[in-house]
């Protein structure tokens, strides 16, 4: 839990200093707070987690005629930072368990436009972030790391969204470190550090020499929202230690139930970010959404999750269609967890999806 009071107390205070419209105190401890923690020469606060991908895009210099690499594993928000700088993006599959890039289609996909790519580390899993460090490193591509559902998930001893060349995370309600809307980028280049802290807040501070001069945004995070910020990452670890202790007990509640087998995230340390399972019942979406009706929420009963290469919106940019990531959404059930969620709450979610599994097949 949050320790309300102080942070009652903490919030009355902020705001009997306000208006102020110069004030930056919580942004600037907030900053200070995260680079420490995550080892990172620069964090920077914006206003969520769509503004630092775009922040970040802007800042690498990306935009009219260059394409981005994004898995079709993904949600809108990590694909409409490439559009909204004017850049392609091009859809690359992922391997047929879901928990890496597809390096063959990766290679395919590269072309002389490439300029940068954007691995998203959907429901908290990073895949194998050493070897596409290598890849885009042999290939001079930046990489940009979606890791708004991977906070205190690790690839080896590194935690996710810092060793590559810009790490970008949001704080929406929900995410493990939350404060209501938000997010951040990480980096240990001063230059994009210099470009994004320009680009978040209308030219000021001035860029770095040499950047050249555009129109930027509002992407600055209030004051009151970062102050929430730091009391949450004042007890990150006890959220993250929830977070995986939910989806473990999903898991060990779910053990040997038919049709639902629960997956881990092979190869690091996983934030728990979702429950995930393969099930394997007849119409598995109609499925996801019962659940959701049911009080289970999950990313495609609930949030309609479909590979973002099939998204209507995006179909200019589909050249292919990537059919492992379309499989992987369809049979993954991926529970929705927050820290509200008790294990009273937790054992109802087995209950409900034990039962259903078997109301749902049809019996043999
Ligand atoms: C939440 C999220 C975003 C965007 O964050 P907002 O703060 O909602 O803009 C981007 N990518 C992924 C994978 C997310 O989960």
């Amino acid at each position: 839990m949050t320790d309300a009071p102080k942070l009652t107390e903490d919030l009355q205070r902020l705001l009997a200093t306000m208006p102020d419209p110069t004030a930056n105190a919580q942004v600037t401890a907030l900053e200070s707070e995260l680079a420490d923690r995550l080892g990172v020469r620069h964090a920077i606060a914006v206003s969520s987690g769509t503004a630092a991908l775009h922040t970040a895009l802007v800042a690498l210099g990306i935009g009219p005629g260059d394409e981005v690499l994004v898995p079709a594993l993904t949600v809108i928000m990590s694909v409409a930072p490439v559009i909204h700088v004017g850049a392609r993006p091009v859809f690359v599959d992922c391997t047929p368990d879901g928990t890496d890039v597809d390096y063959t289609d990766l290679t395919a996909k590269l072309t002389p436009a490439v300029k940068a790519v954007l691995p998203v580390h959907l429901w908290g899993r990073t895949g194998e972030l050493p070897r596409l460090r290598r890849w885009a490193d042999e290939h001079g591509l930046p990489v940009v790391e979606d890791a708004c559902q991977a906070q205190g998930s690790h690839t080896g001893d590194r935690p996710a969204g810092t060793g590559s060349t810009i790490g970008c995370f949001s704080m929406k309600d929900g995410k493990v470190l939350w404060c209501g809307e938000g997010g951040y980028l990480l980096t240990d280049h001063d230059r994009y550090a210099a470009a994004a802290r320009t680009y978040r807040s209308h030219g000021l501070p001035p860029p770095p020499p040499g950047y050249r001069p555009r129109v930027a945004h509002n992407y600055r995070l209030a004051e009151p929202l970062a102050l929430i910020a730091r009391a949450n990452l004042a007890r990150f670890d006890e959220l993250l230690a929830r977070r995986q202790q939910q989806a473990a007990l999903l898991r060990d509640l779910l053990t040997g139930a038919s049709g639902v087998q629960p997956v881990d995230a092979p190869g690091h340390r996983w934030n728990g970010y979702s429950f995930l399972a393969e099930i394997s019942v007849p119409q598995p979406r109609a499925f996801c959404e019962h659940l959701a009706g049911l009080g289970v929420p999950n990313s495609v009963g609930t949030f309609r999750l479909v590979p973002a290469d099939r998204r209507p919106e995006l179909a200019s940019f589909a050249a292919s269609p990537c059919g492992n990531a379309a499989a992987v959404i369809d049979r993954t059930l991926a529970v929705i967890l927050t820290d509200h969620d008790d294990d009273h709450r937790i054992a109802g979610y087995a209950h409900t999806i034990t039962r259903e599994v078997r109301a749902w097949c049809p019996r043999d």
